[in-house]
């Protein structure tokens, strides 16, 4: 038997018309292609832990392509604070935004840092992320998908496994419930779960299938913490006054309170040394996962453009949005109490120089 791969397509948070379109698009390209299962759901981000939709998330074992709205990095690390962990799958299609910049003096920075992630252990299987930002022309996404499946097939094979590792389709989960949250189905393809959810079954080519999951996921806004980046030196837990973050028992630090953020507040990706903390819906390609480590002119630009006081240190910047929040939740304002002191060498607060003189040289294009 063949190869077989799940590929998840996660629904744009709106109904776009063109976003819909280029999803039905993939959906149909793929459906009718041999090795797919297709499972729709909505907006990766958005789900619950105990969503229908995060559990057939949960319930593919093996190597899955998700189709999402978001850069690869914040899809990946927004499934492993789902526990749902693979190592990255490379993938040709890449989002100019999410192109990774040669910087010697950041690498040799790197290299000797500890990541939380040195000291996890990561499942034998990958994990693929398309960002549907990267191109309009659905037969990009599918050739994509058709060479990762080809790619494991051989690789299948010339390891010499007796035989291609067989998945059980999205769809046989579904039939063989494991578990009380499990979806039951009465045979009709179309049942209404108790909780309101919905599963429509469509036939795709040779024995593969559609599961579409049509579930409420009112927006969310919460921090995702890319742990290959994290070195736990905990300023986040420091700075958030909300309770968003926490710690595991072996003290590693972790988001706690997802709901408690302040909806579109980015403050404390911009107090993290590492870049490490995601908004996957900020404006800003470095804030929202972008694969770049902010250091480059097109960041510096985008963070003047994006920020809110021009020319001020991302700290000092993060210190403000943050009394904003708390002005708002009618608490007293601690404006940078603490934060001069704490990050004296603050990868961002290095970039000033850099970033006034780009201020300077804007000043005198007089724009
Ligand atoms: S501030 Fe950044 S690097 Fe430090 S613990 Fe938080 S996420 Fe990790
Ligand atoms: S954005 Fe603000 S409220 Fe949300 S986690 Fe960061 S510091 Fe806390």
């Amino acid at each position: 038997m063949a190869k077989r791969i799940s590929v998840i397509v996660s629904q744009g948070q709106s109904s776009n018309p063109s976003k819909r379109r280029l999803e039905e698009e993939i959906i149909a390209g793929l459906m009718f292609e041999p090795g797919f299962d297709v499972t729709v759901t909505p907006h990766l981000y958005d789900l619950k832990a105990d969503s229908t939709g995060m559990l057939a998330f949960k319930g593919i074992s093996g190597d899955m392509i998700v189709c999402s709205w978001m850069f690869e990095r914040a899809a990946h690390w927004i499934l492993d604070r789902n526990h749902i962990s693979g190592h990255v799958g490379t993938t040709l299609l890449v989002n100019e935004d999410d192109e990774e910049e040669d910087d010697e003096e950041e690498e040799l920075d790197e290299v000797e840092k500890q990541r939380v992630i040195e000291h996890r252990d990561i499942p034998n299987r990958h994990i693929y992320c398309f960002d549907l930002k990267t191109t309009n022309r659905s037969q990009d996404y599918i050739d994509e998908a058709k060479r990762i499946l080809a790619e494991l097939s051989v690789d299948v094979v010339s390891l010499g496994l007796g035989g291609p590792k067989v998945e059980p389709s999205t769809n046989q989960r579904f039939e063989t419930p494991t578990n009380s949250t499990s979806l039951a189905r009465d045979g009709s393809g179309l049942e209404p779960a108790p909780n309101g959810v919905q599963t429509t079954e469509e036939a795709g080519g040779e024995d593969g299938n559609i599961t579409r999951i049509e579930e409420r996921a009112p927006r969310r806004w919460y921090p995702v913490i890319d742990y290959s980046r994290c070195t736990n030196c905990l300023e986040c837990i420091d700075f958030c006054l909300f309770g968003v973050y926490g710690v595991d028992r072996i003290d590693t630090i972790l988001v706690e309170q997802p709901d408690n953020c302040r909806k579109g507040c980015p403050a404390c990706s911009r107090v993290c040394p590492e870049n490490a903390i995601i908004f996957p819906q900020h404006k800003t390609p470095v804030i929202a996962g972008s694969a770049e480590m902010g250091t480059s002119l097109k960041i510096d630009l985008s963070q003047l453009f994006g920020a809110p006081d021009k020319g001020r240190s991302a700290v000092e910047v993060a210190a403000d949005e943050r009394d904003q929040q708390l002005a708002m939740a009618g608490r007293d304002i601690v404006g940078m109490q603490g934060l001069d002191k704490r990050q004296p060498n603050h990868k961002r607060n290095r970039q000033r120089d850099a970033l006034d003189q780009l201020v300077d040289q804007l000043d005198q294009l007089d724009l």
